[in-house]
């Protein structure tokens, strides 16, 4: 007999049917009722083990092992589902030694436990929903796009620019570590590297997709991306994937328009099609937030704060107008920020989280950054301090997403990079789309991790992805 989804028997109003259902085995209760779970939604299905049953079968049924049911769905005499599977058959696919299985051993594991067993915690409640969500969000993203009319343009993994200086770079090479070709001058020889130059894993594809943007005017890439920053933090991971849309025509307003809307529509599309993982999601939050002090408890439940977001649009202010809130804060004057605000500086995540979380209480667009914090493919405006860059700061998240409107000008671009000691000539690619048929454009990165963790209430970015490379950890 063919498989059932159990996600499809649980939504069928259905009973008194055959079916076959697979799964693992979630626990096994007064050896009689076993929650059975697919994955296919976070719902278990109960399977009732008939009496009778062989006792040889009935002793290999274990928290954690596969089995295969040929059944009858029954409407179910308990409480807590509508139907369950009446077993007439139970093959056992995969034993599963509770002695030694980790998830059977840890009574209610610790997300860090989870991460150290990476390999088997999406067999829980918690990472089920997660990565059903993430699987959901990506889709969401693909689905906007494409019915925009924009081209899902494939950016390289390797790259031979280093100029965008968006992070430190992991080095791909072939070269021996230990007797590398040296140059005359004692520098290596990456002539003789197996693309004959020295070459990265990509931080951004964004210089790349501008390039397809002068071509079809809507492109986008999703794609990982690498950063060899030591930053340890609970935002930042060494391999994530960014969203990178790039738009010709399109002024620095567009670009907000087109990124809230982004923000926006797959937010609500996880609301309607993933409400069960998100709910669950939500009360996980809420039980976890019991565990805290009260003045660090989050105001407002995960369903209501994406309702909100959805419901409200977001601020827009100018990093002039975000440093004078700031320094007329009261967390400045009373001296609780770690860092200094003056005009000039990179804000930390202190200070965008003030602004989003004490402030204004809702996402936030900051525009028109100091053009030296800034990368050097950014407009420059007309005042000759800021450009024409674009930060979402997101409640929880600080940074969700950084864009700009691109310096469209060559004489502008290329002051610009001489200025920065980026070199022209090997950049000469890039300047080439604004020789040939140059035109205003605009795009941004959005940094999948970051919006996975705002729409599931996660708190660490290592529990978002799937296998998290972070510094000292790849061992998955
Ligand atoms: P941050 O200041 O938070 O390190 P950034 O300014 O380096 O971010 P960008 O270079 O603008 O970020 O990258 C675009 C987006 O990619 C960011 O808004 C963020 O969502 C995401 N991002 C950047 N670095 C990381 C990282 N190390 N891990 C996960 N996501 C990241
Ligand atoms: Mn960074």
């Amino acid at each position: 007999m063919k498989r059932t989804k159990i996600k499809d028997i649980l939504a069928n109003e259905a009973a008194d049917y055959k079916v076959n259902v697979k799964g693992w085995v979630r626990s096994f209760r007064n050896n009689q009722f076993i929650a059975l779970n697919d994955g296919s939604c976070m719902g278990n299905i109960q399977v009732v083990v008939e009496l009778g049953t062989d006792e040889a079968i009935v002793k290999r049924i274990a928290t954690g092992a596969s089995v295969s049911v040929d059944g009858t769905v029954v409407p179910s005499l308990g409480k807590g589902q509508r139907v369950e599977v009446k077993a007439e058959n139970i093959t056992i696919l995969g034993e599963c030694d509770n002695d030694q299985y980790p998830l059977q051993l840890k009574n209610k594991p610790s997300l860090e436990y989870l991460r150290e067993i990476a390999h088997l915690r999406f067999r829980t409640n918690t990472f089920g929903a997660v990565f059903r969500v993430r699987h959901t969000l990506a889709y969401a993203i693909h689905k906007f796009f494409n019915d925009r009319g924009f081209v899902y343009l494939h950016t390289p993994i390797v790259t031979a620019s280093d100029a965008e200086g968006a992070g430190e770079m992991f080095k791909v090479t072939t070269l021996p570590f230990d007797n590398a070709p040296h140059n005359e001058d004692g520098t290596i020889n990456f002539k003789e590297d197996f693309f004959g130059r020295a070459t990265n894993l990509t931080v951004s594809g964004q210089l790349e997709a501008e390039l397809g943007a002068m071509a079809f005017s809507e492109v986008y890439t999703f794609g990982p991306t690498f950063r060899a920053e030591n930053s340890n933090t609970a935002r930042h991971l060494a391999e994530f994937w960014m969203i990178e849309p790039e738009v010709a025509f399109n002024d620095i307003y567009d670009n907000m328009d087109l990124a809230e809307d982004l923000l926006k529509y797959v937010i609500s599309y996880a609301l309607e099609h993933n409400r069960e993982d998100l709910d669950f999601l939500a009360q996980r939050l809420v039980d976890e937030e019991k565990q805290k002090p009260m003045n660090e408890r989050s105001d407002m439940p995960l369903i209501e704060k994406l309702e909100f977001v959805l419901n409200n649009k977001f601020e827009r202010i100018t990093y002039t107008e975000a440093i004078n809130i700031l320094l007329e804060s009261p967390a400045y004057k009373k001296k609780k920020f770690q860092y200094d605000v003056s005009w000039g500086i990179d804000m930390q995540s202190e200070h965008e989280r003030y602004l989003v979380e004490k402030h204004f209480k809702k996402p936030v667009i900051v525009t028109g950054y100091p053009k030296e914090i800034k990368a050097f493919y950014m407009r420059q405006n007309d005042d000759g301090k800021t450009v024409a860059a674009m930060d979402i700061l997101a409640p929880g998240i600080g940074e969700i997403v950084g864009g700009s409107q691109r310096e469209e000008r060559l004489d502008k671009l290329t002051q610009r990079m001489n200025e920065m000691h980026i070199p022209t000539d090997e950049m000469f690619w890039y300047l080439d789309t604004r020789r040939f048929g140059t035109v205003p454009h605009a795009g941004f990165g959005l940094g999948f991790e970051r919006m996975v963790l705002f729409v599931t209430g996660m708190t660490n970015i290592r529990d978002v992805i799937p296998f998290p490379r972070t510094p000292k950890n790849a061992e998955f």
